[in-house]
């Protein structure tokens, strides 16, 4: 992964560190008590202001620079109701619940990008950072819109994005519109469904816009 740039590189052992945290403590939808505490903490040791509540145990993470675009970046953060088998230390501590879907690894790559934007500034606008609730048992999503997000947080696109285990370390593959939704439908008329996919064939796949 030599094309990631160095001042990227240097959060690594901080990505790493948080992730494991994340992973010994798995919580369900509508439950990411502890994990929400842990995000807030993060953000706000950035210097990012926070807004919780969001939908239940959602919140928002505001980083602006100025007049500009506004956009917003998301990440999931609920468990699974799963025990874990592995014996790694950082195994799940919360009995009957496995960060399984990996959004432990989703709410680090938010965290990464909040703290590698808060730390170098390097655009002008501003950043929403939306960490959704209850991904899993679905409706997090909802609760959030049904709480004003876009309202009280206007952005122009959001973004979001899925671990993908089928991909080679150190590819990532996009799809414009939805993807990876398997806990609802969501139909809008200006999004083109997309479709379930695996890995981007070498050369490019319609699904993933090539690797
Ligand atoms: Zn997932």
């Amino acid at each position: 992964m030599d094309h990631i740039p160095s001042s990227l590189a240097t959060l690594m052992p901080q990505l790493v560190t948080w992730r494991r945290e994340l992973h010994a403590f798995p919580e369900g939808s509508f439950a990411e008590f502890h994990t929400a505490d842990f995000i807030a903490g993060e953000l706000t040791a950035a210097g990012i202001v926070v807004t919780r509540g969001i939908g239940g145990t959602g919140l928002v993470g505001t980083l602006a620079t100025g007049a500009g675009p506004a956009i917003a970046i998301r990440a999931d953060m609920d468990a699974l109701e799963m025990d874990e088998a592995n014996s790694f230390a950082h195994r799940s501590a919360h009995a009957g619940f496995m960060h399984g879907c990996g959004h432990d690894g989703h709410v680090m790559m938010l965290l990464g990008a909040a703290l590698y934007l808060a730390r170098t500034r390097r655009f002008k606008g501003t950043v929403q950072f939306v960490f959704q609730p209850a991904e899993e048992k679905g409706g997090g999503a909802e609760a959030m819109l049904k709480d004003g997000l876009f309202e009280r947080f206007p952005v122009s696109a959001i973004y979001g994005a899925h671990n993908e285990p089928l991909l080679p370390v150190g590819e990532m593959a996009v799809v414009p519109g939805g993807d990876q939704r398997g806990a609802g439908r969501f139909v809008h008329p200006g999004l083109r469904p997309g479709r379930p996919r695996g890995p981007a064939p070498p050369g490019g796949g319609s699904d993933t816009g090539g690797s």
